[in-house]
């Protein structure tokens, strides 16, 4: 997401001196489900979404119609989710229905009771204006009305709730139709095909369909002046552009195709039978299913955000059909769309995967100086946060090198078959693994998955003769005091003048002393040569981070969007002196400034309304970088 992936942004390319690597648009997700994860009581089966948008008011009117059926016992009470608009009335094929509504929720009383093997179909009608949080929620902008799926300021991150009343958890998914009805000048753009459109008195009706089971979250519709243009090599991708951005879409979009095939040869094919497609929006980038919406400022005339975009098309196997039966388990979203970002760019060769694996992907999650588990996010900037993301893809690209590659994909494909258009956890994709390749994979779990932190290695070596060949001695130990001891191989380039040699320890215990016997006399030992291992190791010494005894999380800015100034607020760098530097969207540095310890307040009052990206430079070589919105 934006996404959500979340998505990160980075800054465009120009006379920048110093980009921030990562940011996502987060301050304060407040993510609190107290107790049990949130249960439907019934199994919606169909949403079909009748709705007229009136941008001169900026208000909607629908109705929702929810084909239901009970997932076991008879159910007589259902309970929807609803944010802010109005319910009218609400009935069934038998008339009216019982129903009460408060400030999110609407609770509706069936006409007769509904069993596993009946299905009943109730119509919701309803209006008002609609909700929307800093980020997530139903937009009106001077170009385009948007709803955007996921909210990262918010209780609950399934915004589906500010457009439809719906059950708005990953965890019950269901087949959608849309009936969008907008000014005839606009284009409507939803999840699935089209069905068609109708014109009538000034207005036009866009029909989409989606034939298979998608998350609430998911559901999104887009309506503006959109040029649509068609993927001239792969018929199934559409993009959605503004009139005046049309020339740079042709360039910025050119390697699409090429990221398809590429991730339908190494994952499975795409698995939706409808379109793909990027839709320009004013915030991005977010991954609707079959219509990614892409930040305006990204179409820019150049590649520099195919990560982006690659990103954002890979949640269309790892989150959209594969989804996180709990918003706890969402590194199984965007920990795999970050590994695909590595992934696309190992389409273009080996190295490249290298050098993205380990500058784009594990220095920042080091230097985040972020040490809580993957597993378990429990507060809120933990969520959406260098652990999520970039955490999660190095957990991914380490699986890679214990297992090797064969097992590795053959895993991913199987995971993927077991729980495509359904929802699955982190215990089974564990299970999976285990049972494609037969061994256990609780060692790794246990410690990158469910503990904290990363390793710091300390390593001894020396050699010396030995009748005709060379003993080399290597002595490994781990030295950080947050988090277990990391079970892990690791590998160790023997140098020679003109041979080499690779040897792997299985580091189990500390101080671990092996000894190898060469053929050759050593110049050179290189740890981890090829960067397998999330560690200290693959930064400079003096780059190395030093996060604070109970590490940190991911900063965010209260308030956010703001005025005039905000402040500060990064958990467990309080004692911190900070280095502040402001980039505009195009990477252009705008403000540099310090905060002392104890003081977190940014005047920011001489800035533009836009949007910035803000990095943090703290105490321990800590540095992380997030988004800000000044508005006016
Ligand atoms: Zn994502």
């Amino acid at each position: 997401m934006l996404t959500l992936a979340l998505a990160a942004l980075i800054a465009a390319p120009g006379p920048v001196t110093d980009i921030p690597a990562w940011t996502r648009p987060l301050s304060r997700p407040l993510i609190t489900f107290a107790g049990e994860y949130p249960q439907n009581t019934c199994d919606i089966l169909h949403y079909d979404l009748t709705l007229e948008i009136f941008r001169e008011t900026s208000t909607i009117e629908g109705i929702t119609g929810i084909l239901l059926t009970s997932p076991g016992g008879a159910v007589s009470d259902i309970r929807l989710d609803l944010i802010d608009l109005v319910v009218d009335s609400v009935w069934d094929a038998t008339g009216p229905l019982t129903f009460n509504q408060d400030a999110d929720s609407v609770f509706i009383t069936l006409s007769s009771p509904v069993s596993p093997s009946d299905t009943t179909e109730i119509f919701i009608e309803y209006g008002g204006t609609p909700y929307h949080e800093a980020w997530g929620g139903f937009w009106f902008h001077p170009y385009v009305t948007y709803q955007m799926g996921v909210g990262v300021y918010s209780a609950n991150p399934s915004m589906g709730q500010c457009m439809f009343p719906c059950w708005d958890h990953p965890n019950d998914k269901a087949e959608f139709d849309f009936h969008i009805t907008v000014p005839d000048s606009l284009y409507c753009v939803a999840n699935g095909d089209s069905a068609g459109v109708q014109f009538a008195g000034g207005k036009a009706t866009y029909n989409w369909t989606l034939d298979q089971p998608m998350c609430t979250y998911l559901a999104a519709i887009a309506a503006a002046e959109y040029e649509v243009l068609h993927d001239s090599t792969d018929s199934r991708i559409f993009y959605y552009v503004y009139e005046w951005d049309v020339e740079d879409a042709l360039a910025s979009f050119v390697n699409v195709d090429l990221m398809m095939a590429h991730f339908e040869s190494v994952y499975v094919p795409y698995p939706w039978d409808c379109k793909f497609s990027y839709v320009e929006t004013p915030k991005g980038d977010m991954e609707h299913l079959s219509q990614v919406y892409h930040i305006a400022s990204a179409i820019n005339g150049s590649t520099y955000y195919d990560w982006l975009l690659a990103h954002e098309m890979s949640h269309m196997w790892w989150g959209d059909c594969v989804t996180e039966t709990e918003w706890s388990d969402v590194w199984l979203s965007e920990g795999f769309a970050t590994y695909s970002e590595a992934i696309w760019a190992e389409y273009y060769g080996a190295a490249e995967y290298d050098d993205y694996m380990v500058n784009d992907i594990m220095i920042p999650y080091l230097n985040s100086g972020e040490t809580f588990p993957l597993s378990s996010p429990s507060t809120p900037s933990q969520y959406w946060s260098y652990t999520t993301y970039q955490k999660g893809a190095s957990v991914l690209h380490m699986l890679r090198y214990v297992l090797g590659d064969t097992d590795f994909f053959d895993c991913l494909d199987s995971y993927f078959a077991a729980y495509a258009y359904s929802n699955t956890t982190t215990d089974q994709l564990r299970d999976v693994i285990e049972s494609v390749t037969g061994g256990d994979i609780d060692w790794f779990f246990d410690t990158w998955v469910h503990g904290e932190g990363y390793p710091i290695y300390e390593i001894d070596t020396n050699w010396q003769p030995s009748g005709s060949n060379w003993e080399v001695s290597i002595t490994l130990g781990q030295v950080q005091i947050i988090g277990p001891f990391f079970e892990m191989p690791v590998e160790f380039l023997i140098e020679g003048v003109s041979e080499d040699t690779l040897v792997t320890m299985w580091h189990d215990i500390q101080s671990q002393n092996e000894l190898y016997t060469v053929s050759f006399e050593p110049v050179s030992i290189t740890f981890d040569p090829y960067h397998h291992i999330l560690s200290t190791a693959l930064m400079g010494v003096e780059d190395q981070p030093l996060p604070p005894a109970g590490g940190t999380e991911t900063f965010y800015l209260i308030p956010n969007p703001c005025r005039l100034s905000t402040t500060v607020s990064w958990p467990g760098m309080e004692q911190s002196d900070l280095k502040v530097t402001v980039f505009d969207i195009a990477g252009r540095i705008v403000r540099t400034t310090s905060l002392e310890a104890g003081d977190r307040y940014l005047d920011v009052s001489d800035l533009p309304s836009a949007t910035y990206l803000v990095e943090l430079r703290g105490e321990g070589n800590l540095r992380q970088v997030s988004r800000m919105v000044i508005l006016d």
